[in-house]
């Protein structure tokens, strides 16, 4: 009931827009399942600043993930506007979906900046002092980014979300609440009341995805109907941890800001072979590199192994073969690798 009433007064309360309100900007993105445009709002000036994506079939699943996200986690991700159906005679149905524009940069765009991490630390502090730059203060900048992923994560993992495409180009830095947001939803499962429609042949994206191919065993029936699922699924989530697949994918970045080589499609493809080949155990991995470990990767393990390597510890309990093994996204925020203070913004916005 709850919902209900909450569905109906937004409703009434909340702006709604239809196709011809929009005038169409800079092309953002394009992917299997749609098109991304920076878009501006003719009627209302002040917000004029918005972005919208043109959606396949799949967009009626996105729309009810963003409302579930707006109402019980909306920190989490980008601020969703508005979504609707729009027939048009031409392209036949066409989901419209609108978000408040956060920011140009992704943590993609900024991670392969040669300024990476300070250009981040410029971002969430403003004009920063000339402070001596070194592991210490990267380290410091890369321990904010990694809580604020967590702290985004564990919103949607608590409100039973799970993403399943968790990348950097994923990840959009919000000018206005000057931290990172998750965007893109459109891969993500419900497991409370069993939403899932992606179809089982689509791709996660290899780069990033955990060795399991689906965030649930191959025993559970896919995409169970409604009241079943909600009787079940705490359960399930339970026995498959398929929030676990999400912190394999930010394991992987915490590992890109580490190691500046493994930045690359190509480097992290090389290491993405590299460690199946050492059967996903980052330990072994490290052994094998042995003394032919490049300046580049030595760093990111001296920054990793700062302070007894409670980095490192931290990573290693995120990339690993087992999901059940892997940590949880409120658990890694209470790992001892935040114990230390990261920058001091921290404190007034989370
Ligand atoms: P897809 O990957 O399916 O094409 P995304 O939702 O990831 O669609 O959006 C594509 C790109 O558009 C993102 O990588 C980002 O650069 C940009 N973008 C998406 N949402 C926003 C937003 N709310 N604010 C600013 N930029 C955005
Ligand atoms: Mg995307």
């Amino acid at each position: 009931w709850d919902m209900f009433v909450l569905a109906f007064v937004e409703r009434f309360f909340r702006p709604t827009f239809r196709k011809d309100d929009f005038v169409l900007g800079k092309k953002l993105g394009e992917g299997a399942f749609g098109v991304v445009y920076r878009v501006s709002n003719k009627l209302a000036n002040k917000e004029g600043d918005l972005v919208l994506k043109k959606a396949t079939e799949y967009g009626a699943v996105e729309i009810w993930m963003n409302e579930r996200v707006r109402r019980a986690c909306s920190n989490s991700c980008a601020d969703f506007v508005h979504g609707f159906l729009e027939t048009s005679s031409k392209k036949g149905n066409e989901y419209w979906l609108i978000w408040r524009f956060e920011g140009d940069a992704t943590l993609a765009d900024l991670m392969l900046s040669k300024d990476f991490p300070y250009n981040v630390e410029t971002k969430i502090l403003g004009e920063v002092q000339d402070l001596p730059k070194g592991l210490e203060r990267e380290n410091k900048i890369i321990q904010t980014i990694m809580r604020q992923l967590l702290f985004a994560l564990d919103g949607l993992h608590s409100t039973g979300i799970v993403h399943r495409d968790i990348k950097p180009q994923n990840i959009i830095f919000s000018e206005g609440s000057r931290t990172f947001k998750i965007i893109d939803l459109g891969a993500a499962a419900d497991l409370r009341v069993g939403i899932n429609y992606i179809p089982k042949e689509f791709l996660l994206d290899p780069r990033y995805a955990a060795p399991e191919q689906y965030i649930m065993s191959t025993q559970t029936p896919s995409a169970p109907s409604a009241p079943v699922a909600a009787a079940l699924s705490p359960v399930l989530w339970q026995m498959n941890l398929p929030d676990r697949f999400d912190i394999y994918s930010v394991g992987l970045i915490f590992l890109q800001m580490a190691f500046p080589s493994l930045r690359t499609d190509s480097g992290l493809i090389q290491f993405n072979r590299q460690l199946k080949r050492c059967g996903y155990d980052l330990v072994a991995w490290r052994k094998s590199l042995g003394p032919r470990t490049s300046l580049d990767l030595r760093k990111g393990f001296e920054l990793l192994d700062l302070d007894g390597g409670i980095g490192w510890e931290l990573l290693t309990s995120m990339v690993r073969y087992h999901a059940r093994q892997r940590t949880s996204a409120k658990a890694s925020l209470a790992h001892p690798y935040f114990d230390k203070e990261g920058l001091l913004v921290l404190s007034f916005t989370q």
